[in-house]
């Protein structure tokens, strides 16, 4: 049972307090929730335990109380219940994620050189991007393959994002102790940018690691689904990360593993989107790069990496995280799939024409439905 309260009311105030000592009386445990909202601060009193027999007007009558909800059993923190919960979001570093924002993390796959970075993110500062995506740390499908740099490149990747004013770098972590070698590593440099921490497909079930980015609250989250799991795992994989505590979670899809998307890396999912937004709270991102793995283009000029960005963008994507370089074919990881640098301008048009469109066909389901 959720217990959502009334605009201004103070989650650590009297009338909460009362509410919770009301509740643990009957035998469940409370948890109170704090979300910040675009235009308000909201406070939810969540009721864990059997709570089958509590009537619900106990709680609904109260001055202080907005209304109270059934939860079912499934994506309890997380889900939107049939409907009766809107979607939440948060605010990072200024940069505002829900079902509503649309962002774009172009970045390189994993960090390479000083100057790629460089590069890079002096390209998405003159196209008017402060988000990007680096990975440091990169689970490989071979040892021998480049593992990424590890903390060791922090430095100057942070130094680099404070210099081109980079508010949000997506960066995978693999491993519990990575998140406090970023945050060192943030605090030395004097905090110059931040970090969403990716989780990546193949950790989608490593409850250990997702356990401990949900027990800290100062770094987002973004999850990506589990390449050969169904949407319903993935979907409780970040219940593990808000059952820990941090709710600040975007659910990313990255298409799933499957012969029959070939010659496509993964077969794309980006229709499963909006199934996302009805499910659960969530922001949604689609990763156009590793869903299809390659910079082909279709005999429309359009790279099918354009194509699928499209597709996840006029279902109403929040975030697309999409691999660039400024040198492709000596990228350590994933070069086949990275657009170059002069693509980036016209890949962000092409995106806020797409999103425009998106846009247009809520204000036209709309209009229908009053009508
Ligand atoms: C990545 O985004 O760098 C990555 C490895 O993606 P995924 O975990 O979706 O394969
Ligand atoms: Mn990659």
């Amino acid at each position: 049972m959720i217990i959502i309260l009334q605009p201004g009311v103070d989650a650590d105030g009297a009338e909460v307090a009362s509410l919770r000592k009301r509740a643990e009386q009957l035998g469940v445990t409370t948890w109170v929730h704090r979300i910040t909202g675009a235009s308000r601060e909201l406070v939810e009193v969540h009721l864990h335990g059997d709570t089958a027999a509590i009537p619900t007007e106990l709680f609904a009558g109260l001055p202080s109380v907005e209304r109270v909800v059934r939860v079912s059993q499934k994506y309890r923190l997380l889900g939107r219940h049939e409907g009766q919960l809107d979607a939440v979001g948060f605010t990072y570093q200024g940069v505002r994620f829900d079902q509503e924002s649309c962002h774009v993390f172009a970045g390189l796959c994993a960090v390479d050189e000083r100057d790629s970075v460089e590069r890079m993110m002096a390209a998405c500062a003159r196209a008017g991007l402060s988000t990007t995506r680096m990975g440091a740390y990169k689970p490989r499908t071979s040892p021998y393959d480049f593992q990424g740099h590890g903390a060791a490149c922090l430095p100057w990747v942070f130094e680099i994002a404070g210099k081109h004013a980079i508010r949000v770098i997506a960066m995978e972590v693999t491993h519990e102790a990575h998140i406090d070698e970023i945050r060192r590593a943030l605090d030395e440099a004097g905090r110059p940018t931040g970090v969403m921490l990716q989780i990546g497909t193949r950790n989608a079930q490593n409850f250990e690691l997702l356990k401990a980015v949900g027990q800290q609250r100062e770094f987002p989250v973004l999850f990506k689904r589990g390449m050969g799991i169904t949407l319903e795992e993935s979907l409780n994989a970040c219940e593990y990360v808000a059952s820990e505590g941090n709710r600040d979670v975007v659910f990313c899809l990255r298409g799933v593993k499957s012969h029959l998307g070939e010659p496509h890396r993964n077969l794309v999912d980006f229709a499963h989107v909006p199934v996302v937004k009805r499910l659960t709270r969530m922001p949604v991102g689609i990763d156009p790069s590793h869903s299809v793995g390659r910079r082909e283009r279709g005999p429309d000029g359009l790279a099918d990496i354009l194509h699928a960005t499209a597709q996840g963008l006029i279902a109403g994507a929040n975030l697309v995280l999409v691999d660039f370089h400024p040198e492709p074919k000596r990228a350590l990881c994933d070069g086949p799939q990275a657009l170059t640098l002069d693509e980036l301008p016209h890949f962000l048009d092409d995106v806020r024409l797409v999103r425009e469109a998106y846009l247009a066909r809520r204000k036209l389901v709309a209009g229908k439905m009053a009508g």
